[in-house]
Formats: C-alpha cells, sequence, structure tokens
C-alpha cells in the first residue's frame, strides 16, 4: 500500500497538480491524495487565492472516502484534470464538504473542508465513481488551455501528454 501511496503522489507532483485518484493511475482502489504546496499556491495571484478560498494543504491520503455535503451552497470557478489534459472548464462546487476515511496507517481521519479544499475532494470523488469535471462543468466555459501558446507560437507547439 505505502508503495501505491509514495507512486501516486510522485505521479501527482511530476504533473504539478494538487490531487490524484487511484484509477487514474489504473489501480481500481477507492484512494485519493491531496496536496496543494507552497509552491504551487504562489503560482496563483492573490486575487484568484482569496476568491477561490484557497490555502496550503499538507499531503493528505483518504482510504475508501466518504463524502457529505455540508453547505449546499455552490460556487463556480476553472477547473482542470490530468484526465482531460489540456482543457479547463468553470465547474459548480458545493461550497463545504466532510470527508472521512482512512490514513495511510489506516486509521479513521475525517475532514472538514470549505472553498477550493472543497473543490479538489469532490473532484477527487468524482474520479472515485468514474465521473468527469466534463460531465458537470458549464459546457460554453470549456477551453483548451494550449489556445494562448499555440497563438504565440503561431500554431507551432509540441503538445505532450506525458509529465512535464
Ligand atoms: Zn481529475
Amino acid at each position: 500500500m505505502l508503495q501505491l501511496l509514495k507512486k501516486m503522489r510522485s505521479v501527482m507532483h511530476s504533473y504539478g497538480s494538487f490531487g490524484l485518484a487511484a484509477p487514474q493511475v489504473g489501480v481500481p482502489l477507492s484512494i485519493f491524495i491531496v496536496e496543494f504546496s507552497e509552491k504551487i499556491y504562489e503560482e496563483f495571484s492573490p486575487e484568484i487565492r482569496k476568491s477561490r478560498e484557497m490555502a496550503i494543504i499538507p499531503f493528505k491520503v483518504f482510504i475508501n472516502p466518504e463524502l457529505k455535503i455540508t453547505n449546499y451552497e455552490k460556487v463556480c470557478f476553472p477547473e482542470a484534470c490530468e484526465s482531460v489534459r489540456g482543457f479547463s472548464a468553470d465547474v459548480p462546487r458545493y461550497r463545504e464538504v466532510l470527508v472521512t476515511g482512512l490514513s495511510a496507517e489506516g486509521k479513521p481521519v475525517s475532514w472538514q473542508v470549505s472553498g477550493w479544499a472543497a473543490r479538489i475532494v469532490q473532484h477527487e470523488m468524482d474520479h472515485l465513481s468514474g465521473r468527469l469535471y466534463t460531465d458537470i462543468m458549464v459546457r460554453s466555459t470549456f477551453t483548451c488551455t494550449c489556445w494562448d501558446k499555440v497563438n504565440r507560437t503561431g500554431g507551432r507547439i509540441y503538445v505532450p501528454f506525458s509529465p512535464k
């Protein structure tokens, strides 16, 4: 198990992402990990951090997690996913949720979160049910994140589908 978690964490780091579910690496287990490091946090502007209610999240593991919605208010912000690489869209998510499960050591854990952390948790929980953000996104906001680069380079770009 520890080996799997280590592997998941290194995959997450290599993509520069901050959440990963086991099915994304071909493992049919109900596990997700989260880590919103200071380095990634710093990549967002103070305005975005504030509006999306971002905060640094240390590495966390949830095994066989369950989700309870604790605030049904929905907030809509852009989301991306390494399983839909190169795109982004606005996605409505509940503002506050409670996630419970087991830690990497097999101990019961619960985490009450709001804002950005609640969004990551809902995104990863969806992966465990075979759902992607594209299933619930605001369709008119679906964007190819490569267009900026395409326009700047006159179309001469290479779009990799492997880690950076
Ligand atoms: Zn994802």
